[in-house]
């Protein structure tokens, strides 16, 4: 296919940034790390935590270039990226180590800069600059739009939007479906009707009883300045096959504010940012997702399979990669990890594991290392034998937030719980087959309080004898020894 004028300026945009990347990456080196997920995976805690480990020197036993005591220093510096928000670390810190309560989650792109002055093992004193670059992975989701007609997305979306607990969700919105003609003229009040029922689905699906995860276009669940613009006015429509849309119609309409969202929202993300990555971490909530059951599960391979497809397609241009490399390391991570038994986080690893082959089978080759972790980027809970009966069972000792309800109670945000974690089964297969189900926590008094969804407080500090205060975490140092150990050799 001949690209039009418009990709060939996109391309040589591209391929500009890149040269103006290389050449800075060439006298400083630098690693641009994208850290993405789906809203709620826990991407500012994990920032947060990360840049407070590197700075105040956590306790990494396994990230060797830190406990080896090579990172002399790690400080916070200016970003390259004038027209984009920083990470607001400083407020987020202070929300989590004073305050002791969960910072305001991502809602927007955003970027901090940390210097890192370490000594390679052969003594010579080197800089290496990280560039965390936090955005929504609803955006990611958003990636496979460019390569799709209206007419296919609509199709796709319609046909998700028929299957399993979708249905249902979508009844009002497929009720307004049915009264609409695509080919009718263009209506502005059936449109915006349309695009409000359609939201409300998306939305209804994102909500944690079903956690599904595949819902584009991810702006019409976080529009931020564009709310109530025309290119996030639209929604699919019921269109005929082999047909194109008749001028003037409302099927003519839809298509040029779908083609609108893709040139305003999509492709400038692609361009300025993603495209520049070199490694990439995608935390995944997915102890939501099975507590959510089969379904959800399935969708999150679904999601999964886009993200690596995204990868693919990540540096394409041929200028762009001749100056630097495609993203070379992708790590994805199930979050919230201290919601289990620490006898549990192979078996959560297992199951990641597992949903990433299968959706890396299904997607072409990303050319980049792959691996997978279960972590909690602050660890909010303790491991503690709880005598029940006779018995005394592995508990997870944990204070829920102010506010949080079990079981008719309402916590305070000081009494401290006894849960009982669920068990992930050996076999990750019964997770995906709904054979095994997965019962998140329970209460240790009734057996039948639900407490999956219950939110902890963060933790105090723990203050070492031998070391600074630091946050306490489950494998952060291992995923920062795959993102960027080999770079500090
Ligand atoms: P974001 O939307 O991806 O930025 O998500 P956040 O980082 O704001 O996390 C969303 C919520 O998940 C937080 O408010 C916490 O309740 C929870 N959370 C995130 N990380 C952790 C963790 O490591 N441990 C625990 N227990 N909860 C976490």
């Amino acid at each position: 296919m001949t690209p039009s004028l418009f990709e060939i300026v996109e391309e040589a945009r591209l391929s500009a940034r890149a040269l103006i990347d290389y050449g800075e990456s060439f006298f400083n080196p630098t690693i641009r790390l994208g850290v993405t997920g789906l809203s709620r995976s826990g991407k500012t805690v994990f920032i947060t935590a990360l840049v407070h480990g590197l700075v105040r020197g956590g306790r990494f036993p396994v990230f060797e270039a830190l406990a080896s005591g090579r990172i002399a220093h790690a400080h916070l510096s200016p970003q390259p990226d004038d027209g984009v928000p920083r990470f607001a670390y400083e407020s987020h810190l202070r929300a989590l180590v004073e305050e002791r309560r969960w910072p305001n989650s991502t809602v927007d792109i955003s970027e901090l800069r940390l210097v890192i002055d370490y000594q390679r093992p052969n003594g010579a004193d080197r800089t290496l600059t990280l560039d965390i670059v936090d955005y929504p992975g609803e955006w990611l989701l958003d990636l496979p739009l460019l390569g799709k007609s209206y007419e296919q997305w609509a199709r796709e979306s319609l046909s998700l939007s028929r299957e399993g607990p979708r249905a249902d969700l979508a009844s009002a919105w497929h009720a307004q479906l049915a009264t609409l003609s695509a080919e009718g003229p263009a209506d502005e009040q059936a449109t915006l009707e349309a695009a409000r029922l359609f939201t409300d689905y998306l939305r209804a699906c994102r909500d944690e009883r079903f956690a599904m995860s595949l819902l584009p276009p991810g702006r019409f669940l976080m529009p931020g300045s564009l709310a109530g613009s025309p290119a996030l006015t639209f929604a699919p429509l019921d269109v005929p096959a082999e047909r194109t849309a008749p001028d003037g119609s409302l099927w003519a309409m839809m298509v040029r504010r779908y083609e609108a969202y893709k040139d305003i929202v999509v492709r400038p993300f692609f361009r300025d940012h993603f495209a520049r990555l070199d490694r990439q971490i995608v935390l995944v909530d997915a102890l939501a997702a099975f507590n959510a059951g089969p379904a959800a599960l399935h969708d999150l391979e679904a999601a999964l399979s886009g993200i690596l497809d995204c990868f693919r397609v990540g540096r394409s241009t041929i200028l762009s990669s001749l100056f630097r490399p495609r993203i070379d390391r992708i790590l994805f991570a199930a979050t919230k990890a201290d919601h289990l038994h620490h006898l549990s986080h192979d078996r959560l690893e297992a199951v990641l594991r597992r949903a990433v082959n299968q959706a890396a089978t299904r997607a072409m080759s990303t050319g980049a290392a792959i691996d997978v972790v279960a972590l909690a980027a602050v660890r909010a809970t303790r491991e503690a034998l709880v005598a029940r009966g006779r018995d005394k069972l592995p508990s997870l000792l944990g204070t829920p937030a102010a506010g949080e309800s079990a079981g008719g109670e309402i916590f305070d945000g000081n009494t401290e719980v006894a849960t009982f974690p669920g068990d992930l089964p050996l076999d990750a297969d019964a997770l995906f087959n709904g054979a095994d189900a997965f019962h998140g926590l329970s209460s240790t008094s009734a057996e039948q309080t639900d407490f999956r969804f219950l939110r902890f407080r963060p933790p105090p500090l723990e203050a070492p004898a031998d070391g600074a205060p630091s946050l306490p975490h489950i494998r952060l140092d291992r995923a920062l020894q795959f993102l960027i150990g080999d770079r500090l050799q």
